[in-house]
């Protein structure tokens, strides 16, 4: 077997957890099994860095040092538990205080501009992972394995420089990862690789993506040709719904690449949305796993015909953190091209809608985007499209969510959105926008944000998700 480990964040939380990560580690790896592990930054550490970041470029300098010194901190705890030999938490110590050090004079730099850009920023949220994957390193070395760091500009993985969001060159990539990693994986040798960080092709350090690292652990079991690639986590596999909203929820025990995909664009965080791009032309299956555990064999997502259990609706997520904009006007109906210039100017100013409705009257769209772009949004919008004669309002709704009822099964399948609907209309609660793409793979509707988990809630219910 060759296997492709990833650990998020809360796996590799604290110096207990890394500990234990490095047991289960070591424990497959001596059972004639060849793996390369994939590794987040400690839990919190991406999204502290990301707000230090943002301090700094107000010129906040005063957080920056007490912020380091916290975070040294933090890692040395770490670092004293999870290895026990002295001597490899020396050289861990060692390279963490250098890492941490580097950090500083980077935010250092950006209080003195003032300026943060998408690329400074990358270079920041890098640092997480940096900090992680070393002592990763130091406690299997501990454990006596044979292992070597890398970060992912080291492994090969090379994106392009669209900074927050790049996107790996994957012929490119695959190449420099077979050739860089695959030989010392097949001595047995394990590599720790840093998930979510790559580097453009001038080198320079890009991320891809906030919760990154599933993507990182895709990409390189293509590359290296795996058996399956395993994602460790705090939850049992995917469920069909959020925990966190509905204690009961039931782990799925199989998945098809396209529900899954489907789940992690609708908010089940469980695993990053373009995660399983990587995979599915490959065929590599892909296993949702707990790290507290691990007898269990969580969520398995995989080519097979998914539909083997019959119920239409799988799982309901809640999407936070989004928006409604509405643009009006009585001069877009029967006018060709409308559309296509408000979908233009969102694009140009990078704004991505990630749902949309229509009339049939043609004289509204409602789009639903990120909640911190809803300014940008706005403002571009009316600069480009009020005083032309075809819209003549703009406007934003911004305490909405998304509830997104999906299920490859509901194909086909009548009744499901009625039922989806007189549920929610006897929960007492108003729908403000829906959607359902011709996919039928999910039915996604909007309502005010303080009746999202009630929602969940009750569609759960009216399904009997819980149940088997
Ligand atoms: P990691 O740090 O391991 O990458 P994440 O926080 O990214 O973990 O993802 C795991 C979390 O996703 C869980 O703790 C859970 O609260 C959340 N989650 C949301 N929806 C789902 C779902 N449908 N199934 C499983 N987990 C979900
Ligand atoms: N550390 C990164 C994040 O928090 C990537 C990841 O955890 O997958 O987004
Ligand atoms: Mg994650």
């Amino acid at each position: 077997m060759k296997i492709v480990m990833k650990f998020g964040g809360t796996s590799v939380g604290t110096g207990e957890n890394i500990r234990h990560v490095a047991d289960l580690v070591t424990e497959y790896a001596k059972n004639d099994c060849r793996v390369a592990v994939v590794v987040s930054a400690l839990a919190g550490v991406t999204n502290s860095l990301m707000e230090v970041a943002c301090q700094a470029k107000k010129s906040d300098a005063k957080h920056i040092e007490a912020f380091t010194k916290e975070l040294l901190q933090k890692h040395l705890k770490a670092i004293s538990i999870a290895i026990k030999s002295k001597v490899i938490q020396k050289e861990v110590n060692q390279i963490t205080e250098n890492t941490i050090s580097e950090l500083e004079k980077v935010l250092t730099g950006i209080c003195y501009v003032g300026e943060l850009t998408p690329k400074s920023k990358d270079y920041v949220a890098s640092f997480g992972e940096r900090l992680s994957a070393p002592i990763v390193w130091g406690a299997l070395k501990d454990h006596k394995a044979e292992t070597q760091c890398f970060t992912g500009k080291e492994a090969g993985i090379v994106t392009d420089s669209n900074f927050g969001e790049a996107e790996p060159l994957m012929n490119y990539t695959t190449h420099l990862i077979r050739e860089r990693l695959g030989p010392i994986v097949e001595k047995g040798v394990i590599p720790i690789v840093t998930g979510f960080i790559a580097a453009d092709q001038n080198g320079v350090v890009t991320t891809v993506g906030r919760g990154g690292s599933d993507y990182t652990a895709t990409i390189l079991g293509v590359a290296l040709s795996v058996d399956e690639v395993w994602i460790w986590t705090d939850v049992d596999g995917i469920m069909t719904a959020d925990p966190r909203i509905i204690p009961s929820a039931r782990m799925l025990p199989e998945l098809s690449y396209q529900e899954a995909a489907e789940m992690a664009i609708f908010g089940a965080k469980a695993m990053h949305p373009r995660a399983l791009e990587p995979v599915i032309e490959a065929k590599i299956p892909v296993r949702i796993r707990s790290t507290m555990h691990s007898e269990n064999l969580g969520t398995l997502i995989t080519d097979a015909d998914s539909a083997k259990s019959t119920s239409a609706v799988k799982a309901v997520a809640l999407i936070k953190d989004v928006a409604m904009v509405n643009v009006n006007g009585a001069g877009m109906v029967g006018a060709p091209g409308s559309y296509a210039k408000v979908f233009d100017v969102l694009g140009k100013n990078g704004i991505n809608i990630m749902m949309v409705s229509t009339a049939v009257s043609e004289a509204n769209i409602s789009m639903i985007i990120r909640r911190s772009l809803v300014g940008r949004a706005l403002s571009t919008l009316e600069i480009a499209l009020l005083g032309r004669g075809t819209v003549s309002e703009v406007t934003a709704e911004d305490d909405v969510a998304v509830v997104a009822v999906m299920g490859a099964n509901m194909k086909g399948t009548t009744g499901v959105a009625s039922r989806i609907f007189a549920t929610v209309a006897n929960a007492g609660i108003n729908i403000r926008m829906i959607a359902q793409g011709s996919s039928e793979l999910n039915i996604s509707f909007v309502v005010k944000e303080k009746d999202g988990a009630a929602v969940v809630r009750a569609i759960h219910k009216e399904f009997a998700l819980d149940k088997i």
